[in-house]
């Protein structure tokens, strides 16, 4: 260390940057910092906030050094989470800077929360007493300080009556500390009354969670058979230790219902943690989170990377769910994540689903998760029966797409008033438009996909980057007036076929993209929950978890949708979303009926679903990956090149291939040109590699990019292990 120099220390910082490694600051003398400290520091022009790191820093001249500028007065981030952020840098070979990047996202929590102005009752008295006063008294007895506007609320005054009283002495300011964005769950305020096979399985995550250790259960049970009501059992165990608990579930729309079952179940409701959130309510929930006052929280994947400080379980709902890949910046499963965070932690895993991935199926059946399941539902509901049409046989009439077999049982659906819900995956009104006198096709400008036409919005748009256009009167390439047509079905076209038919039927259709967002979606699920609507139609956003206790019926207008592309999960997605979605049907004991118009009828997906025989379909998709060798039995990574140009994409993915080193249990495919071989004007190119289970694909990868071409121009390098989407 240099004489005079202001620094005495020095420490790692890792920032949110794409680094490889943490920085080196100064640390002014008189300054405090441990490893997980959140700090400000400045990075070229900016200041931006990191993490203090673990590991010693090389030898640096102070001199050089810039200096850490403050220390937030926040809980440091804790050793496991630390080694969680390092983990998955290395496993999904991400800049360990960009995964600390999702830890760091609520900026505005790394000060603590402010005290907020409340008013609290001195012993004067008003100087005269009306009815409106009066109320106030009342509501501010027993002494407890108000905010302004919570006090005019609860005695149901205009605030100027407050500020009268304030006027006259009759209430004094005083600060409050800032209030807990949740009540604390109790673990014991409804205990449910088990089912003997919800008892077991309950009692065995009960133990697993009581021995304090790692170890993942998959618990397993049909649709409606109780897994809800059985981890929370553990929830509640975790809860008595002392531990935070964290259930991830795969979509926003489904946390509302989740949100009051629980606190049927706990007395309060769990934080809530995703990206729809207002801004200064995910700064609450962090810094609440950070410092011990939240408790449970319920997220989507993020959630993963909040600062826990005493977690103890996490609980993954419908673990199969393919929402739990993000496929942006840092590719990672937060399934597997979980997993990995509960290593680190020394704490277990549930992973709940009723059609669990062939993953965690082997994994189980390996013994190195334990199994819980539930075979039958709950009560005396029973699973839907399960038909198929066959639409060879049974054709739509001109026009339509649905076979007179499901319009008939729709009828009489309605007839009994009860409920039909008919699926769709494909938002907007249809997949295609095209010119009826010249064949031209829209397509998207920048991508290589054709526009979906969406008919409320009156709009051509692109799924995969967001451009759209008005749908115009007249062919862009003929000029011939009135001759584009629409080609295939989306959900607001079957909506249409519906009301034709059922006229006075009320009809709903639920898409990502409904008007209103999700607030609307939210009141929407209630309403048909609630029996406000005949006839559902929707996305794949309603074949998850819902209740609906009038749902009798449930069409699938087109069950071969999801098995035509070459994706090596197509069969397990298929099935695990037909039975998702059938499942929605006679969660209420009602005699219902799930029919799945399909041209395959004798396709193995549509038998395993229409016999009700999981267990043979898991068997066969299981020999079938483990001949292959596929994941689970080996390993896949995707490697995504892509350019401005085809020329330099191409280029860049021949370089890669030819860098890749010699391996005898990992070998590359491609590169090949992508199935979406253009998105937002990027030219992209594929390599696959394969290879054993014990393969090193990471340190493959790393030489393959290292010793490869360099990054020039507009080329960029996307890594994707255990790829999800293959297009
Ligand atoms: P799953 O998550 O397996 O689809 P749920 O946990 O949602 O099943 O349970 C289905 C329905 O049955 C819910 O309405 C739930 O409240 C009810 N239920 C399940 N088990 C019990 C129980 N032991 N006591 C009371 N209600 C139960
Ligand atoms: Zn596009």
């Amino acid at each position: 260390m240099i004489e005079d120099s202001p620094f005495v220390a020095a420490a790692p910082v890792l920032v949110p940057m794409p680094a490889e490694r943490p920085y080196t600051y100064a640390v002014p003398a008189g300054m405090r910092v441990v490893p997980g400290s959140i700090v400000r520091v400045p990075l070229g022009p900016r200041q931006v906030a990191g993490i203090v790191w673990d590991g010693a820093v090389e030898k640096v001249d102070a001199k050089k050094l810039r200096p850490i500028e403050q220390v937030f007065d926040c809980p440091p981030i804790d050793r496991a989470m630390r080694r969680f952020v390092d983990w998955i840098a290395q496993y999904t070979l991400s800049p360990p800077g960009m995964v600390a990047r999702m830890l760091l996202r609520a900026p505005e929590a790394f000060d603590p929360e402010p005290w907020i102005e409340g008013l609290q009752r001195t012993f004067a008295k008003p100087d005269r007493m009306t009815g409106a006063r009066m109320r106030v008294l009342e509501t501010a007895e027993g002494g407890l300080a108000w905010t302004r506007s919570g006090l005019a609320h609860a005695a149901g005054v205009s605030s100027t009556v407050i500020d009268g009283l304030k006027a006259q002495g009759v209430f004094e300011t005083v600060m409050i500390p800032p209030r807990p964005v949740v009540a604390a769950p109790d673990p014991s305020y409804a205990q449910p009354s088990l089912m003997p096979d919800q008892s077991d399985a309950a009692a065995m995550l009960r133990t697993n969670v009581a021995a304090g250790a790692f170890g993942v259960t998959l618990l397993d049970g049909v649709t409606g058979s109780g897994k809800t009501e059985v981890y929370f059992e553990a929830v509640a165990a975790a809860l008595d230790r002392g531990k935070q608990v964290l259930i991830l579930l795969p979509e926003i729309a489904l946390t509302h219902a989740f949100l009051e079952r629980f606190q049927e179940r706990f007395g309060a409701k769990p934080a809530e943690w995703h990206s729809d959130l207002p801004p200064r309510m995910r700064e609450r929930v962090w810094r609440q989170v950070a410092e011990g006052g939240v408790r449970v929280v319920a997220g989507a994947r993020s959630a993963l990377f909040l600062p826990f400080r005493e977690l103890g379980l996490i609980v993954v709902d419908e673990e199969h769910d393919p929402a739990y890949k993000q496929e942006d910046r840092v590719f990672y499963n937060a399934r597997d994540m979980a997993v990995v965070r509960g290593h680190i932690g020394g704490f277990p895993v549930v992973l709940a689903s009723a059609t669990p991935s062939v993953e965690s199926r082997v994994n189980a059946s390996q013994g190195r998760y334990d199994r819980a399941v539930l075979a039958a539902r709950f009560a005396e509901a029973a699973l839907p029966d399960l038909k198929t049409i066959d639409m060879r046989r049974a054709p739509p009439a001109r026009g339509g797409f649905l076979s007179p077999v499901l319009l008939g049982r729709m009828r009489q659906t309605l007839e009994k008033k009860e409920q039909s819900l008919l699926f769709l995956n494909r938002r907007g009104y249809a997949p295609l438009t095209l010119c009826r006198v010249c064949g031209h096709r829209f397509g998207c400008p920048v991508c290589s996909a054709w526009l979906v036409e969406h008919r409320f919005r009156g709009q051509l748009v692109c799924h995969h980057c967001g451009h759209n256009e008005r749908r115009p009167e007249a062919c862009p390439e003929c000029g011939t007036l009135d001759h584009l047509v629409a080609c295939g079905p989306g959900v607001e076209r079957i909506a249409e076929e519906v009301v034709a038919h059922f006229p006075d039927a009320r009809t709903i259709v639920l898409s990502s993209d409904l008007m209103g967002g999700v607030r609307r979606l939210r009141l929407e699920l209630e309403a048909i929950a609630n029996g406000e609507a005949d006839i559902v139609i929707g996305t794949q956003l309603v074949a998850k978890g819902h209740n609906f206790p009038n749902m009798t019926l449930v069409g699938v207008v087109d069950a071969d949708l999801g098995l035509a592309n070459g994706d090596p999960r197509a069969a397990e997605r298929t099935f695990q979303l037909l039975s998702q979605v059938t499942g929605r049907a006679g969660r209420t004991g009602k005699k219902s009926l799930g029919l799945l118009q399909t041209f395959q009828p004798d396709h193995p997906v549509m038998r395993a679903i229409v016999s009700g025989d999981a267990e043979a379909f898991y068997e066969r998709e299981i020999t079938e990956r483990e001949r292959a060798a596929l994941p689970p039995f080996g390993r896949l990574a995707g490697v995504i090149v892509s350019a401005a140009t085809r020329a330099e994409a191409e280029g860049h993915a021949r370089g890669l291939r030819r860098a890749a080193p010699q391996a005898s249990d990992l070998f590359v495919l491609g590169p090949a040109e992508a199935p979406l071989s253009l998105i937002g004007g990027r030219h992209r190119f594929r390599l696959l590699i394969q290879g054993e289970r014990r393969a090193d694909m990471q340190g493959f990868i790393r030489a393959m990019l290292a010793e490869g071409p360099k990054i020039r121009g507009s080329v960029r390098v996307q890594v994707d292990i255990d790829p999800q989407s293959f297009l």
